[in-house]
């Protein structure tokens, strides 16, 4: 199966109860055991379970480590600022909107980067790899995973919008999702979607796509965005949160 089919299909279920005062969030994978995270990004708890725990499950587990759940809330609150990258085990990163649990292994052999029982994030390393270097192992994975995603989407879209993208390409960018070069039809989307939910790096190509048909953001490209793609403001207000550029 194609990859962005799997990641249509990978998360099958998800649903939402309150336990307490606290919004849980029920993704229901093909996973042997249950895992609750608490979202560094903002606090929010997050439960995977495979596919057969009930809602009622869920919630017995979410009260039998409330106390936990609490601590690292009050913890997240209290915290300055972001904390940095350091690329150790333990720390949260981000793929597909989804947070992973980094196991930094080391070993002899190639650095290596492979997900394992759906929520953990296991990035091998030579002894010694230093935070730079891991950091740039991490982010290869991110470039390698976007590249085999981005022509599957080109390839679902281009007969919808009704374009064609001669070229596209990854980069990193501080200040925007994506750009669209229109005299060349070249689109170039940012690396950092790849930690978002994959629905916001489709619309944002998308978004860049429909700058082929129009230039400016204005009613003909809204209409344009509402009839290929109705739930657009979803995923634009969702990106406009983030600490990256407004402008797409
Ligand atoms: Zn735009």
């Amino acid at each position: 199966m194609m990859l962005w089919n799997r990641l249509k299909t990978r998360v099958t279920k998800s649903s939402q109860i309150i336990v307490d005062d606290i919004d849980v969030q029920i993704v229901r994978k093909n996973i042997k055991n249950l895992n609750l995270r608490v979202y560094s990004s903002d606090g929010r708890v997050r439960v995977a379970a495979p596919m057969h725990v009930s809602d009622d499950a869920v919630r017995l587990t979410v009260i039998d480590r409330m106390i936990w759940i609490k601590k690292q809330q009050l913890r997240l609150a209290n915290r300055p600022e972001p904390l940095p990258r350091e690329m150790v085990s333990g720390e949260q990163h981000y793929y597909l909107g989804e947070p992973y649990l980094l196991e930094v292994i080391e070993r002899h052999g190639k650095h290596e980067v492979t997900i394992a029982n759906n929520t953990d994030l296991l990035l091998y390393v030579k002894p010694g790899t230093d935070m730079d270097k891991r950091a740039s192992v991490l982010n290869e994975w991110y470039r390698q995973q976007i590249k085999t995603i981005i022509p599957e989407l080109i390839q679902k879209w281009e007969p919808v919008v009704g374009v064609r993208v001669d070229e596209w390409a990854i980069k990193k960018m501080k200040t925007r999702w994506g750009t669209c070069n229109i005299s060349s039809r070249r689109i170039w989307l940012n690396l950092e979607l790849m930690k978002k939910p994959v629905q916001c790096l489709e619309y944002v190509l998308v978004h860049e796509m429909v700058h082929l048909l129009e230039r400016y953001h204005n009613k003909n490209f809204k209409a344009y965005m509402d009839r290929f793609m109705p739930d657009w403001r979803v995923q634009d207000a969702l990106l406009k949160c983030e600490p990256l550029a407004r402008d797409l």
